[in-house]
């Protein structure tokens, strides 16, 4: 838990948060800003400010993360297709330093992204 960070807060539950899932090591909720007509973000429990903070011990929880995200992408029936991304730095559009990954859907993506 970092009291300076906004996701440690809705893990906490000072922040309230539209959440999909909840199990021991992760929470994924609705991004208050949908980007498309499916926009959620799974994040880790354990605060990591990003991609290039992950360490070697963090392999297996990022990797379980994403299997979180593909799971929810089903189950709320994504069966076109959907993007994950992780933005790192403040270059990449990282506004939220503690690890999430995005899972967007319903709508075709275009590539490149902006
Ligand atoms: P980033 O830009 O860091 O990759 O993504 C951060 C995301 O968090 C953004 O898409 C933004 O809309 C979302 N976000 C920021 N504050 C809140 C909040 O208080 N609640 C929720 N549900 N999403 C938030
Ligand atoms: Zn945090």
């Amino acid at each position: 838990m970092n009291k300076h960070c906004l996701f440690c807060k809705i893990i906490a539950g000072e922040i309230p948060a539209d959440t999909l899932y909840e199990d021991d090591e992760f929470l994924a909720f609705r991004d208050i800003s949908p980007q498309a007509p499916v926009h959620f973000l799974v994040i880790p429990k354990k605060h990591i400010a990003g991609p290039a903070f992950m360490e070697e011990e963090d392999e297996q929880l990022i990797g379980k993360m994403m299997r979180v995200g593909a799971q929810l992408a089903k189950d709320l029936e994504l069966v076109d297709g959907f993007r994950m991304v992780f933005n790192n730095g403040a270059a990449a559009g990282q506004t939220v330093f503690h690890i999430h990954l995005h899972v967007l859907g319903g709508r075709q993506m275009q590539w490149p992204p902006g």
